[in-house]
């Protein structure tokens, strides 16, 4: 039996994205439709269910979480799955990814919970673009939860943008110099064709453009002395001392020969690729009595039948039918 979740072309896989719900706050145009129909309560794996799979797949080389969504922060006692994940052993790293309007009043209980880490997504400082891109209104909010997670301790707090041509490229240099001064670390990401409108390529902001944008205006970017080349994102140090950036150039610099990730969905579902087209269901293995070893096949399985990578620039590429709240970014 293989101890780890190793796939045909080598890639060890030991990093877990959980999905813990799809609903949002938000209706972020590049990542979800305006009007939606969210998945059934009783469809959501539970807490208990989720620490079970995890349970299992740390034997399998698991060592890595993130917790995501939808908005993570809308599924009610999100600290007591912290908790509970915080306490296997064999878990290494846990983090969050959030949009941060429900921070302020969370953060203190997923602190106290041993959550450390979390990106916080913020496209624009600017509220008009804000309420374009989300279809909501909530700036303040996500301001106020960011300074109170700084205040209880959260470190490295990361900023994540994704950046669209003509949207909120002008935002990439005051989205820069705003972490500098607060102390986290700004990375940007390249719009990926995963929501539901159209994706057209010409609104994909490139790393090089944003790098370029940055270099003009704030300053030379070099390489971070501790990046790791197999990290999803390319992590740059301000000349200068004051900071680091990093870029997530999913489109132009797909990193899928490196990649370490499965995704579990809120419905239980794993997906070996963020793009995959098939999905393994484990809720339904758990809950017509599986055995742990029943789980674990259904890890192993998945993860060697990963294709090589993403096909996002050919003409081979299909969209998945799930969107990205649906999938868990
Ligand atoms: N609601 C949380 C948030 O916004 O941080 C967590 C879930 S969200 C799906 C996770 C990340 O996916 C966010 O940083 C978001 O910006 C990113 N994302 C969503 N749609 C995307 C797209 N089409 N291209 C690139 N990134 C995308
Ligand atoms: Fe919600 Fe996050 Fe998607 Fe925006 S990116 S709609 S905040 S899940």
């Amino acid at each position: 039996m293989l101890p780890r979740l190793i796939d045909g072309f080598g890639r060890v896989h030991n990093n877990l994205r959980i999905s813990v719900t799809d609903r949002c706050n938000l209706r972020c145009t590049y990542c979800m439709p305006e009007e939606v129909t969210f998945l059934p309560r009783d469809e959501l794996l539970t807490f208990e269910e989720i620490a079970r799979i995890v349970r299992v797949a740390v034997k399998l080389g698991i060592d890595k979480l993130r917790l995501t969504g939808g908005e993570p922060l809308l599924r009610r006692n999100l600290d007591r799955l912290t908790a509970m994940l915080s306490a296997i052993p064999e878990i290494k790293d846990i983090s969050l990814t959030t949009n941060g309007l429900l921070l302020s009043e969370q953060a203190k209980a997923l602190h106290l919970a041993g959550l450390r880490r979390i990106n916080v997504s913020l496209d624009t400082l600017r509220p008009e673009v804000f309420r374009h891109l989300t279809r909501r209104d909530g700036l303040d909010r996500i301001l106020a939860g960011l300074e109170s997670a700084r205040t209880i301790g959260f470190h490295p707090i990361k900023l994540n943008a994704v950046i669209l041509r003509g949207v909120n490229d002008e935002d990439i240099v005051p989205l820069v110099r705003f972490a500098l001064e607060n102390g986290f670390e700004m990375r940007f990401i390249e719009y990926m064709p995963i929501g539901a409108e159209p994706w057209e390529r010409a609104k994909v902001f490139f790393a090089h453009e944003i790098m370029e944008r940055i270099e003009n205006e704030i300053g030379s970017l070099i390489p971070a002395p501790d990046y790791d080349p197999r990290s999803p994102a390319m992590e740059f140090c301000l000349a200068d001392g004051s900071g680091r950036v990093g870029i997530i150039a999913s489109v132009s610099r797909p990193f899928c020969h490196h990649c370490n990730r499965i995704r579990l969905t809120a419905d239980g579902k794993l997906r070996n690729c963020l793009f995959a087209l098939e999905e393994a269901d484990l809720k339904s293995v758990l809950r017509n009595g599986g055995s742990d070893e029943d789980i674990a096949e259904v890890f192993r399985a998945n993860v060697a039948a990963k294709w090589e990578g993403h096909e996002i620039n050919t003409a081979r590429f299909i969209k998945p039918l799930r969107t990205m709240h649906a999938i868990g970014g």
